[in-house]
């Protein structure tokens, strides 16, 4: 876990969300080892901060589920920061019931809630969208094709988390010029930079803003990308609050020393 945040540091991050599954979450002292693995990389990079979000499988057996789920409400006490849906099926429409559910209580918690959807087909998407407490979807490249479901994210004021290589990779999209980024930045739709599963994928965050860039996106687009990850982070108010303000120094230096980043 040390290694993971490390390497984001390393590449210039400030804040990062690494995902965890079942088996970390059930781990006693869980959100300790990560404050420790965050305490030691933050003495390197002092930028850096980071929060723990677990991944929740739908399609578990439901013991298991809850197991898995009551772990992070008692994991939410010692600040995990959130929890990302993933349920099967994943390219028809789901059974979302137990998701709503679960995520009320989650919101309820405190615990920041985000879904994947839309990452091959349309469906979910609308359901998704309907979570309680939900303020980030993840990829989301089939809401670009369809104007009402563009209307409807925008509407919402969800944050979309978009994983370019990640997304031509696993063929969600054929091409980087493809992606749909750019459109969802055009309807208003908080737009975030996410490197999804950068071992499996082959990337770094840093190179995901260089695609980004590379796709016409500006320095001060991509800054903006940076301010709507802070601002829709799932870390607590005051850390998101002292982000964006180290943000606009780091921006106003930048500005002054006419650099460009
Ligand atoms: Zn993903």
């Amino acid at each position: 876990m040390e290694d993971l945040l490390e390497e984001a540091a390393a590449d210039g991050a400030v804040l990062v969300e690494p995902r965890f599954g079942g088996e970390a979450v059930l781990r006693p002292g869980f959100m300790a080892l990560f404050r420790e693995a965050e305490r030691r990389v933050h003495a390197r990079y002092p930028a850096l901060r980071a929060e723990a979000v677990v991944s929740l499988l739908s399609w578990q057996p439901p013991q298991r589920l809850a197991c898995v789920f009551n772990a992070c409400l008692r994991a939410a006490r010692e600040g995990l920061a959130g929890i990302d849906w993933l349920y099967e099926p994943y390219d028809t429409e789901a059974e979302w019931k137990t998701m709503y559910r679960m995520a009320e209580q989650a919101a309820n918690a405190g615990l920041g809630i985000t879904a994947h959807a839309g990452e091959f087909t349309p469906a979910n998407i609308a359901a998704a969208l309907r979570v309680p407490g939900l303020t980030r979807l993840g990829h989301a490249v089939y809401a670009a094709r369809d104007p009402r479901l563009l209307e409807g994210l925008a509407a919402s004021g969800v944050t979309v988390e978009c994983s370019l290589s990640c997304n031509v990779v696993l063929g969600a999209v054929p091409s980087y010029e493809a992606h749909p980024i750019r459109r969802f930045v055009e309807y208003g739709i908080p737009v975030v930079l996410a490197s999804d599963n950068p071992v499996q994928i082959c990337t770094t965050i840093g190179r995901e803003y260089a695609l980004a860039h590379a796709l016409g996106c500006s320095s001060n687009e991509l800054l903006g990308f940076t301010a709507n990850a802070v601002r829709a982070a799932f870390a607590p108010a005051a850390r998101r609050a002292a982000l964006l303000t180290e943000l606009r120094q780091w921006e106003a230096s930048a500005r002054t020393g006419g650099e460009s980043g």
